[in-house]
């Protein structure tokens, strides 16, 4: 059997853990933790074959596109209970029309939303709620923009776990928040942004003995890099040349990176491509850091953005990220609200819907194709993280509300009424 450790990220420290304990920073200097392996001998080609061979397969831990993979989480005892909502699986599609926009690029997306409760933390939450439940815990606790919320709400209830969350007050969206209570959770509304409940419940947590499931939580870590070897594997394992994230609290790109790594190492690709971490301009704490060279999270302490899911200004994961893109020659583009609508705009065009901030990686193509940054026709696969339906009031406002452009019509029930309305609506297009 492999198996599993955890270590302190820091290069000063890099110490080993408690295996028996189940930390969210290293004991010794309290910085970000890996979980690493000490894998079994693999055959790439062979487990190739038995992981499509699974696809198959009517068995619950098979037909989860993170189980599937389970040779690359080995650290739960997969005979144990695995929790799983049927996670993964999720379409890799080719969007034409938007990536002669963006470039001309050969744009393909990976969506995410397509998951149980609508996006990518559905993986990481699946990995961290079945290592919660493994270790007997009884309550999980995040604070969220509101995916991971109605994410970890749907896994604690299928484990029996109870799950309570803080959420910044009147800042996520409302179906998101609507999911978290439909499944039973708890909610606490407290603080104006993300980055203050996510204080508040870590300065609270040891007093309750909460288990946090957030990102810095590793095992979330794990859940979701499995992304990039269900993505490979639906392109025959070429790698593309670039990956496109958007990044808040910067798990996601962290764990792509991760996956990345390991598949490179256990000798499943070659060539590794650049991963691209997308942020909005007004929450772009990862951008400025890097622009500036800086050694420390040059943080945004007021972070704005329509695109609530990555609206953070001290994303916990910078250090991991920033490991990412020197290991994969990867950047950080940052990219306006209005940059982000016009993307998410023509992307509709071509038939997917998709949440604000995954539109963000779309329009961060498009500039860096701009700016000589990602040569044309370059091949690459944006991650759509979130389900169109997870912030329709974005919808409403901007295809509704500004009273020329309005693609919603209210006509008197008469016919010259709708004939009048209709005429000028229609030369209008
Ligand atoms: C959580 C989330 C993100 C940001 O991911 P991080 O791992 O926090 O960088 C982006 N888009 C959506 C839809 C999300 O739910």
């Amino acid at each position: 059997m492999s198996s599993a450790y955890l270590q302190c990220i820091e290069e000063a420290c890099g110490r080993r853990q408690d295996p028996k304990r189940d930390l969210h920073a290293c004991e010794f200097c309290g910085g970000l933790l890996d979980v690493k392996y000490d894998f079994d001998p693999i055959d790439p080609e062979q487990l190739r074959r038995t992981w499509h061979q699974r696809r198959l397969s009517g068995e619950p831990i098979d037909r989860s596109g993170l189980w599937r993979f389970r040779e690359l989480i080995p650290f739960v005892d997969f005979k144990a209970r695995i929790i799983s909502l049927s996670e993964g699986s999720t379409p890799l599609v080719g969007v034409r029309r938007t990536g002669w926009w963006a470039g001309p690029v050969h744009l393909t997306i990976k969506h995410q939303g397509n998951n149980p409760t609508g996006s990518f933390k559905d993986l990481g939450m699946s990995a961290c709620i079945t290592r919660a439940e493994s270790r007997g815990v009884r309550m999980v606790a995040c604070a969220s923009t509101g995916n991971t919320s109605a994410s970890m709400a749907a896994y604690a209830a299928r484990a029996g776990i109870k799950a309570l969350l803080f959420v910044p007050y009147k800042q996520i969206s409302a179906a998101k928040l609507a999911q978290a209570l439909d499944f039973g959770a708890l909610v606490v509304e407290v603080g104006d942004n993300f980055d203050d409940a996510f204080r508040l419940l870590r300065e609270i947590a040891p007093e309750l003995g909460l288990y946090l499931v957030n990102s810095i939580n590793p095992f979330r870590i794990e859940g979701q890099k499995t992304i990039v070897a269900e993505m490979l594997e639906q392109r025959a394992w070429r790698p593309p040349d670039y990956i496109v994230v958007p990044g808040g609290n910067l798990g996601n790109s962290s764990a792509i990176g991760k996956g990345l790594r390991e598949l490179k190492e256990l000798g499943f690709i070659e060539k590794v491509p650049h991963i691209v971490i997308v942020q909005a301009a007004g929450a772009n704490p990862f951008y400025q850091t890097l622009r500036a060279a800086a050694p420390d999270l040059l943080a945004v302490d007021n972070p704005q953005t329509e695109a609530t899911a990555i609206r953070i200004g001290h994303p916990a994961n910078w250090k991991k990220a920033k490991r990412v893109l020197d290991w994969a020659g990867g950047f950080c583009e940052s990219v306006t609200d209005e940059e982000i609508f016009e993307a998410k705009r023509v992307l509709a065009e071509d038939g997917v819907g998709c949440e604000p901030a995954s539109a963000a990686t779309i329009a961060g193509v498009r500039k860096l194709v701009r700016a000589g940054k990602i040569e044309r026709h370059a091949d690459i696969v944006c991650v759509l993280t979130g389900n169109q339906l997870k912030d329709t009031d974005y919808i409403m406002r901007h295809r509704t509300e500004d009273q020329k452009n309005s693609q919603l019509l209210q006509v008197e029930p008469d016919l010259n009424s709708l004939r009048r309305e209709l005429k000028r609506a229609l030369r209008e297009k």
